[in-house]
């Protein structure tokens, strides 16, 4: 709406860091960010976090890209959109061509929009003709969808953000909830304070929900499936299993009963090193609670066991009879503001969008009717596939939007080794990243504030943004410079607006059938599933569950040993995530100046004890050494870490976690092992 001073806008807009979804105004004068409203948002009502309130500097940064560049040599130069494009729509032609569809990979952000999403995955599947088409949530979020989709069948929160707040008993695993999704922390917190509810934390480190918690406990990095397996056997071996949800419910059990045999609260209390008094007293308040939800992140995920942990979760709900009913469930809190997006409209190499199987001839038909194309029959690569790939010299090209992978997947080296091998690598962002100095062709993107579309929330929530500024030099929305480069290669796309991007996925697409930018409005939102005629569900399984015959599943589970811990030569546990300011590797957070001036540094937490024990303070240079890379950092010594536990924020001045961290990944979906890493510390002559 245009205000009395002519200039002066506000535009409704969905937060652009975190899954939680805020939504909220946004005032502006020409470029300038006056000032971040909140007015009542669903999932956020009043409420904001600092990033939401004052990390948009960024949209304004000097180094914003505002023009393709073309790789010449060792640098690069500034080109026009016309030269760029078609460059990179031949050379994709010409190694499709030459090497067969399969050799190009299709790489789709997960902060971008869902319609900027589904015009990529487009692209990859009915233009290029390849399934190899993945997003971030490869890195982080996969297992947990994994882990719902075995059990209970969609990949989603199975309540709302508002359910939790009403819980009897929140446990939540290997996530620091008030850091990296602050305002659905702060309903927990609420609720904790004011109307008696219980929390429960397991992580290895002492955050602030874990002071917070009636109960913390610090299970041993990469066992969470066992206590959590041996909590449920408990609940069967004491009388507290809901044995009438299940007989009504739940498929498998005697089976899953049986895979349980291995895991006592004994074996739990030895393998996890959690006091056996503590387990039974985490068991008998799950038992007794009349509702829980389980919230977790990436302490359970980033693990080779990381699907099957957030399986055990949703055994664990089963069993005690915490789903169908509001205040119960299973949330995994997704990472980026559109993680949850990114995967519904078909940005994964096994489905099309709303999670329908490519292999599948009915459901492909339907699309290659829709999309007048023949469609690839077999699941394409995932990300981390793609870049063995080129290794083995069946990649050739990628195009990758949003994405720094070089910051952001495990093992920096062997990404960049694969950067280096690949013929041609096409980046589009919003700012030069470490992943574009690899790139040929660097196209520039325009952020959330200066385009329409929708992201798909944490909680399955459907949010419309609106335009609050306009592009910034030459930069372009997304879905405008793929709709480019698919004409260029012998698409005939005329998309004018997301509005008629979300009309043709809708209809194609049974979760989103309903969906519509009239239907989202403003602050209006749906929460998928959405019928044709637009009835959203809050809660996620009502009358049935997402199987044929509308039963879930018990899934039974072994355990493994995590892929490396500490031994004689690194004898450290290295444990990495957020901290409240920054976001993730920091490409727009730290070019957010009130941010950035308040967290200039990053740290590694060592323990008092680890800090007693090599003689040094807060402030001393170590470098820290694993099998796979070395950086340099200072220390800070804190009792949040105990023994030789320590935590590094994902970027530090020396360079961002990944350069430490393996290629080992889950088994079930490859997300990286990022909290399975041992180090060693040097401590370095200068303080
Ligand atoms: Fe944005 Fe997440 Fe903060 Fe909300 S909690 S304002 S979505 S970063």
């Amino acid at each position: 709406a245009v205000m009395r001073e002519e200039r002066i806008k506000k535009t409704k807009t969905v937060c652009t860091y975190c899954g939680v979804g805020c939504s909220y105004d946004i005032w502006t004068k020409g470029r300038h960010i006056l000032k971040v409203e909140p007015l009542n948002g669903d999932a956020n009502a009043i409420s904001t976090c600092v990033k939401g309130k004052f990390g948009w500097d960024y949209v304004n940064h000097k180094e914003r890209l505002l023009k393709p560049l073309i790789r010449e040599g060792n640098t690069f130069r500034e080109a026009e959109w016309e030269e760029a494009l078609t460059l990179v729509a031949s050379k994709l032609g010409q190694i499709k061509q030459q090497h067969g569809p399969d050799a190009i990979g299709v790489i789709i952000s997960s902060k971008a929009t869902n319609e900027d999403g589904y015009v990529m995955q487009k692209l990859g599947r009915a233009v290029i003709g390849t399934n190899n088409v993945d997003n971030c949530s490869r890195y982080c979020q996969s297992p947990a969808t994994m882990g719902l989709f075995r059990t209970v069948g969609y990949g989603g929160d199975s309540g709302s953000i508002e359910d939790i707040g009403m819980s009897k008993l929140v446990l939540i695993i290997g996530s620091n909830t008030a850091e990296s999704h602050p305002v659905l922390a702060t309903r927990v917190k609420r609720a904790h304070k004011l109307f008696g509810q219980k929390l429960i934390v397991a992580d290895p480190r002492k955050h602030e929900m874990a002071e917070r918690a009636d109960i913390h406990f610090s299970p041993k990095p990469g066992t969470d499936l066992v206590w959590l397996s041996a909590m449920t056997r408990y609940m069967f071996d004491h009388g507290y299993a809901k044995n009438d949800f299940i007989a009504k419910w739940v498929n498998g059990v005697d089976d899953y009963r049986k895979s349980l045999d291995l895991f006592t609260m004994e074996f739990a209390a030895e393998v996890c090193a959690v006091p056996l008094q503590t387990l039974i007293e985490v068991a008998e308040v799950i038992a007794h609670a009349d509702t829980m939800c389980v919230l977790w992140a990436m302490g359970i995920t980033q693990h080779v066991m990381g699907s099957d942990s957030s399986t055990a979760i949703s055994n664990l709900l089963l069993t005690t009879g915490n789903y169908m009913r509001p205040g119960c469930g299973a949330y995994p809190l997704r990472g980026h503001n559109n993680v949850q997006g990114a995967s519904d409209i078909g940005a994964m190499p096994n489905n099309f969008p709303g999670y329908q199987p490519v292999t599948d001839a009915a459901v492909r038909q339907k699309f290659e009717a829709a999309w007048g194309v023949t469609l690839p029959p077999k699941n394409g690569m995932d990300n981390h596939q793609m870049i063995d790939a080129v290794y083995d010299g069946k990649m050739h090209a990628i195009y990758m939007a949003g994405e720094d992978m070089i910051s952001a997947d495990s093992n920096a080296n062997h990404v960049a080794g694969g950067f280096e091998r690949l013929e041609f690598l096409v980046v589009q962002d919003i700012f030069f990243t470490e992943t574009c100095r690899y790139a040929d062709v660097v196209l520039p993107a325009s952020p959330a504030l200066e385009k329409e579309g929708t992201f798909t929330s944490t909680e399955r929530r459907v949010q419309r943004l609106y335009q609050a500024l306009p592009e910034l030099g030459n930069s372009r929305a997304d879905w405008k410079i793929t709709q480019d480069i698919a004409n260029r290669m012998g698409a005939n796309w005329n998309y004018t607006h997301p509005s008629e991007i979300m009309a043709e996925m809708a209809p194609l697409t049974p979760l989103y059938a309903g969906v519509s930018f009239d239907r989202l409005e403003g602050y209006k939102t749906l929460q998928w599933p959405v019928t044709p005629d637009g009835k959203d569900e809050p809660i996620l399984y009502t009358e049935r569950f997402n199987f044929p015959d509308g039963k879930a599943k018990f899934y039974p589970l072994e355990y493994r040993k995590p892929s490396d811990s500490p031994d004689e030569e690194y004898d450290l546990f290295l444990n990495n995530g957020r901290i409240l300011e920054h976001f993730h590797e920091g490409n727009m957070t730290h070019r957010v100046a009130g941010i950035f001036k308040e967290t200039p540094e990053r740290w590694v937490e060592i323990s008092p004890d680890l800090a007693k024990e090599r003689d040094i303070d807060s402030g001393q240079w170590v470098r820290l050494t694993s099998r796979y890379g070395s950086l340099k950092i200072k220390v800070l010594v804190t009792a949040r870490v105990t023994g030789k536990q320590i935590y590094l924020p994902l970027l530090s001045q020396e360079g961002p976690v990944n350069v430490l961290t393996g290629s080992f990944t889950d088994t079930a979906t490859d997300t990286p092992a990022f909290k399975e890493t041992a180090v060693n510390m040097q401590v370095l002559p200068e303080k």
